[in-house]
């Protein structure tokens, strides 16, 4: 057995069952034993791949959608460019140079990178270090004296979130816990969770058995960007996979691009699951934010130029390149592969119209 899936063994037998977002802390962020202290886990060697990693066009679009923003904010000296959990930080350093091009935007760019992992900050580092990027634990540190332009790709779906049964009584919480055999298994609170009210609330309906998911961490980050963009405009774009409205289990493990079960050798696989955009768009807006979207990623990336870019990197290239631009900028858009399941909500400061990429009937409506 792995340490990680002694120490998970030992932390329920002392503390008792953890429930899901306890465990995914514990897997994927433990400082030293975790998922993403262990491994560089993107990319074809590694268990899944995202989208900057896969095509440049991703980058540079979200970056030239946040400098064309900062253009209709009137170019505001100093402007935060943040951005939460960068992986291999392919996305900034695309961006970064994909906006080099915009006068006196990286001038006024303070770049600030929010990131946990050690060994992520170094490759990090590597990409956009000449960029003069700072590091942060978590986005509280970050400055809010000057507008915000954000992005975060893949990031919140690897935020913990909780499983909640309906029983007869209410909302359980689902939680991990140990059979007599020692293995890791799943369970139910023997109480009513404190969320019943919530719950009940979101899910009226629920028939008993119904599992639905509730991610409070989540919801936090949408509210911490929402008051800062309320205070001081700008604009954030939160991709992940995820939809408009979630009404069940979405959980998963993935590992080395397939599915796993996510209690079966901790820390092994990738766990995470789908993001409820719904709930980001209601605490970004309560925050005093504007929320946009949710979009599809494929129909956004095609409104802020891919295939004008595909155009422009494809020429020149000996037809076997072209082809391999061409078909990983395919997989971003295309419906049936990343285009679709990958959504993008964008807040903004409360006065502002659509953010580059969205238009005006897009305007979050619960
Ligand atoms: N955006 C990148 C990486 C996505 S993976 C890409 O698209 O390729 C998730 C990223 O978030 C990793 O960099 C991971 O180390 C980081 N991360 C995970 N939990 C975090 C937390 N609580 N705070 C900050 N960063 C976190």
């Amino acid at each position: 057995m792995s340490e990680l899936g002694a120490l998970v063994r030992r932390v329920i037998r002392e503390r008792g069952p953890l429930d899901v977002g306890a465990y995914m802390q514990l897997v994927m962020g433990h400082p030293t034993l975790g998922y993403y202290a262990t491994r560089d886990p993107f990319g074809r060697e590694g268990d899944f791949i995202t989208a900057p990693e896969i095509s440049q066009v991703f980058g540079e679009l979200m970056g030239l959608a946040l400098a064309q923003h900062w253009l209709d904010l009137g170019r505001p000296d100093p402007v935060l460019l943040v951005e939460i959990g960068p992986g291999r930080g392919t996305l900034m350093a695309d961006a970064w140079r994909a906006t080099r091009s915009v006068p006196g935007f990286h001038a006024a760019c303070r770049l600030h990178l929010v990131e946990t992992s050690r060994k992520l900050r170094d490759l990090q580092a590597a990409r956009v270090g000449s960029a003069g990027a700072q590091w942060h634990d978590d986005l509280s540190t970050v400055p809010d004296d000057a507008p915000l332009l954000l992005v975060a790709n893949e990031f919140l779906d690897a935020l913990p979130m909780r499983q909640f049964e309906r029983a007869l009584d209410g909302w359980r919480e689902r939680l991990v816990t140990l059979t007599t055999g020692g293995e890791l298994a799943w369970a139910t609170a023997a109480l009513r969770s404190p969320f019943h009210p919530i719950l009940s609330a979101r899910h009226p309906g629920a028939p008993i058995g119904a599992v639905v998911e509730l991610a409070p961490l989540r919801e936090a980050v949408a509210d911490a960007i929402g008051r800062r963009l309320a205070a001081r405009d700008g604009a954030a774009l939160l991709i992940d996979y995820g939809a408009r409205r979630l009404n069940g289990p979405t959980l998963q493990g993935v590992r080395r691009h397939a599915t796993a079960d996510p209690l079966l050798e901790p820390g092994e696989a990738d766990v995470s699951a789908l993001v409820d955009f719904g709930a980001l768009a209601v605490a970004g807006e309560a925050a005093g934010a504007a929320a946009w979207g949710p979009i599809a990623q494929g129909e956004l990336l095609l409104r802020l130029g891919a295939r004008q870019r595909q155009a422009a990197l494809v020429r020149g290239r000996e037809p076997a390149e072209a082809e391999a631009i061409a078909a990983a900028i395919e997989r971003l858009l295309d419906p049936g592969q990343m285009g679709v399941l990958f959504q993008v909500l964008a807040l903004t400061g409360p006065g502002s119209g659509p953010p580059p990429g969205f238009v005006a009937e897009e305007r979050w409506q619960a």
